[in-house]
């Protein structure tokens, strides 16, 4: 990979990367086209990273489907499709991890704890593998695009960040590969994070400015359905994550939300500059 990508940049190209799990939808396709309208080559990777999944979660069923994601990525306009083992990523012997302080430390990571050491040190070595100028990411993953611009911040990686918005189903779910573990009334009951966050958007509109009033409206929402099981439903600054008691005007602030529905575990957020 590094001497195709080496190839490119000899004659001036750029490059563009696009990091994912596969199991492609059309969240993952709108970033490989907006890689594509950024820079002159799209490289996709594809890579279950076994390092950000904790034992108990669902590494082994993660949803795949080679065939089907090769031809998605091609067909939006990738041209090179990455997708290395296990094995080739993490050879016998292999030592390091790459720990990011402070931002991880907080709602995902606090009920994920390795979740973002391994994002962050498989993100930079597909930098490595693949030496793009741009990355694209998807804002529906709102804590890991922060992660990574402190990764490239504080180890120099010559790579913009680009953050793209988030893509809904029909009725305002965000797209997920793991959507397909959700039963059919589930996946209807689902629509209530969009909700959640919608009515938060409202109420900010009407003049709530009190985090824990706005905190309430996420929870009360979600708690609508008695099966709901909430990680975290919260408000903070949408550049540290930092959470002040009251949000005043001109500050961008972020809605994080993470529950469970059944055995599903979703997550959604909404940036809302404040006016
Ligand atoms: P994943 O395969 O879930 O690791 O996601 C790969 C990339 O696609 C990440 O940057 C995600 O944030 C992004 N992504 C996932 N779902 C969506 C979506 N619904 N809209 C936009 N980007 C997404």
């Amino acid at each position: 990979m590094q001497n195709i990508s080496n190839e490119m940049r000899k004659s001036y190209k750029t490059i563009a990367v696009v990091p994912t799990m596969g199991y492609l939808h059309e969240g993952h396709c709108s970033l490989i086209r907006l890689a594509k309208e950024t820079a002159d080559f799209c490289i996709t990777t594809l890579f279950v990273n076994p390092t950000q999944f904790a034992p108990n979660e669902d590494f082994e069923k993660y949803p795949r489907d080679f065939e089907r994601d090769f031809n998605l990525a091609k067909t939006n306009g990738s041209d090179f499709l990455f997708n290395p083992s296990v094995e080739e990523m993490y050879p016998s012997g292999f030592s390091s991890e790459i720990k990011i302080k402070g931002i991880t430390e907080k709602f995902e990571g606090k009920f994920r704890p390795l979740h973002f050491n391994g994002v962050a040190t498989v993100v930079a070595k597909l930098f490595n593998a693949t030496l793009p100028d741009f990355a694209i990411f998807g804002q529906k993953d709102y804590q890991q695009t922060l992660v990574i611009k402190q990764l490239v911040k504080d180890f120099n990686f010559p790579v913009s960040i680009v953050v793209a918005p988030t893509i809904r189903e029909h009725d305002g779910l965000a797209m997920s590969s793991r959507n397909v573990y959700l039963s059919t009334t589930d996946r209807n009951k689902a629509t209530i994070l969009y909700k959640a966050l919608n009515n938060v958007k409202e109420a900010i509109k009407k003049g709530t400015r009190k985090k824990e009033e706005i905190d309430d409206i996420l929870k009360d929402t979600l708690l609508s359905l008695p099966e709901i099981q909430i990680d975290y439903a919260s408000s903070a600054l949408a550049d540290s994550l930092n959470e002040p008691d009251y949000f005043e005007s001109g500050q961008k602030i972020v809605l994080l939300l993470a529950c469970k529905l059944g055995k599903t575990r979703l997550i959604d957020n909404m940036v809302i500059t404040i006016d």
